[in-house]
């Protein structure tokens, strides 16, 4: 009947062990969140660990792109990078335990298993199942949080702790992430890892808030881009006018007219197609219209603020001026942001030389 205090157990060490095979997976990023999250409530440590084994499977810059991913993320990590390809020794030291004590045998072409399970390659080196193993036991992993794609590993690897003289850690495997056609999500369906979101503009708040959501699937769900474009809005909406400008890469005053970006690659074409328009030439219906605009801008400070801003576009259009011709003046196009700020995003001079240029 004596409980265990709950402050007598070891503290909290979780692990995460991407194969370094380049940007990461969306669903690996959700076993770094996961990860990231349990240690975190359990005031434990995350441990970043590169699955570098397989030299075949190794991409040149692939860990590089993984620190870059979990950066990007905001996901922090307390130690590591352990790389398994700076470790050998520990692993056939372990190997060599096993078959101490006959619980691993050695084949006659010199490579050893555990039952079934390859450990050791003819060659010497350690296979993942080994080497997962003898990481998790020695950098004292006390839980390990991972796919359900690895559930198939469970049982050999219980029985290789056991023949190196170990217990595995408390192992929890959730649900994958698979595309929204129920494959298992691949580069065929973009968005696959976290480099092509980022390509495609989706902020990385919007991505952790996903994967935050997401939690730790019980069952493998479908990637849901409508759920993620959400995000992205929102995301984007609570960007402070400083960042969202630096994001699109755009001088600060342009950030209001970003503002209905669904994305970071739109909000950059926005900024962009402000900062340098198609040139436009306005007939002499328009006159009236740049001539008053003229008027209302010089008359008004820079940099302009938002009431300024509105007023001007409000008096234009009471008089019945035609607003479309000013867009096209001031942007080159006959659609974007709303009028007010873009006229507030150009500078007095700027907005005056491409009402006369128009003309
Ligand atoms: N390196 C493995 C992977 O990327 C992780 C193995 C594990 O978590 O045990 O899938």
């Amino acid at each position: 009947m004596s409980a265990v205090p709950a402050d007598s157990r070891p503290p909290v060490r979780v692990r995460f062990a991407p194969s370094p095979t380049g940007s990461l997976h969306l669903g690996n990023a959700l076993t770094a969140v996961a990860n990231r999250r349990f240690a975190d409530r359990h005031s434990g440590a995350l441990v970043l660990r590169i699955d570098d084994t397989d030299a075949a499977r190794a991409v040149t810059g692939g860990e590089d792109a993984i620190l870059r991913d979990l950066s990007w993320l905001g996901i922090r990590w307390d130690e590591g990078p352990v790389r398994q390809s700076e470790r050998g020794e520990l692993y056939e030291a372990a190997a060599r335990r096993a078959l101490e004590v006959g619980a691993a045998r050695r084949d006659a072409d010199g490579s050893v298993r555990v039952g079934p399970v390859t450990i050791l390659r003819a060659d010497g080196t350690a296979t993942y199942q080994l080497a997962s193993v003898v990481d998790d036991l020695e950098l004292g992993i006390t839980h390990v949080i991972r796919g359900s794609d690895h559930r198939p590993n469970l049982e050999p690897q219980r029985a290789i702790a056991r023949a190196v003289g170990g217990e595995l850690p408390e192992v929890i495997h959730h649900g994958l992430l698979l595309g929204a056609d129920g494959k298992k999500l691949s580069k065929r369906h973009g968005h696959a890892s976290v480099g092509d979101l980022r390509e495609e503009g989706i902020p990385a708040a919007a991505v952790r808030a996903y994967l935050e959501e997401l939690d730790l699937p019980a069952h493998d769900v479908r990637l849901d881009p409508a759920r993620l474009q959400r995000l992205a809005i929102d995301a984007i909406a609570a960007l402070p006018d400083a960042e969202l400008a630096a994001a699109a890469e755009a001088p600060p005053q342009l950030a209001r007219a970003l503002r209905g970006a669904r994305t970071l690659v739109e909000a950059r074409e926005i900024a962009a197609r402000i900062l340098s328009p198609a040139p436009v030439a306005l007939g002499d219906d328009a006159a009236p219209t740049l001539e008053r605009f003229a008027e209302l801008r010089a008359g008004a400070g820079d940099p302009l603020d938002e009431a300024s801003a509105r007023a001007i576009v409000r008096e234009l259009k009471a008089v019945g001026g035609d607003l479309r011709a000013l867009r096209l003046a001031l942007t080159g196009a006959e659609r974007g942001p709303e009028l007010w700020t873009v006229v507030a995003a150009l500078g007095r001079e700027e907005a005056l030389r491409r009402t006369a240029a128009a003309r």
